[in-house]
């Protein structure tokens, strides 16, 4: 079965002026979904064609990078829809505990997404992501790089690369970064907790 482009789980016009429709037909309609055919038709009669996106992720990552960045980026993006909300309300309990042992506080965790995010050079990703282990850590991606397919479980996304904030931002990536916490669906993301 090939893969398809998921819905946004939200209607996009709710999470404006933070990010437009107009950004979501692009982001959604155009960049997601070129991603979603390009990787159909890369493993199209394939061994890989059978697998799940994760599966496919870890066996391509450097070692076939024409599929893992159309598999990562679809992981990526899916990840990142379901990561929003027209109103983010707050983190819940285990979670907060969890970031108040790792990072101090919820508030000195977001400085550090913050400061990844913004300090990020050229496109990628920014993620809170949760270590075999068990601690949470702020980590940054390149381009499609990602935890999926991999022992780092990705609890929660943001994508920055100037696909997702020109229309709105143009090159202000920090006001696009500041917004975001206005629209995180934190029961989606406790939800991915191990
Ligand atoms: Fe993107």
């Amino acid at each position: 079965m090939p893969f398809s482009l998921p819905e946004l789980p939200f209607d996009p016009e709710e999470l404006a002026p933070w990010t437009s429709a107009e950004t979501f037909s692009f982001h959604h309609g155009k960049h997601h979904a070129a991603y979603v055919d390009k990787l159909n038709a890369a493993i199209e009669g394939g061994e890989l064609a059978d697998k799940s996106l994760e599966e496919i992720i870890a066996a391509t990552r450097g070692q076939d990078p024409g599929v893992f960045n159309n598999a990562a980026q679809a992981w990526n993006h899916e990840m990142f829809w379901q990561s929003l909300a027209a109103e983010a309300g707050d983190p819940g309990e285990r979670l907060t505990e969890m970031l108040e042992r790792d990072f101090g506080s919820v508030d000195e965790f977001k400085e550090t997404f913050d400061a990844a995010a913004l300090s990020l050079f050229g496109s990628g990703w920014c993620w809170l992501v949760q270590t075999a282990d068990g601690q949470l850590e702020v980590r940054q991606y390149g381009n499609a790089e990602t935890p999926g397919g991999s022992d780092d479980r990705g609890l929660l996304p943001l994508d920055v690369w100037e696909h997702s904030y020109y229309i709105d931002h143009r090159n202000n990536r920090g006001s696009f970064v500041a917004g975001f916490w206005s629209h995180v669906n934190w029961a989606e993301i406790e939800k991915r907790l191990a």
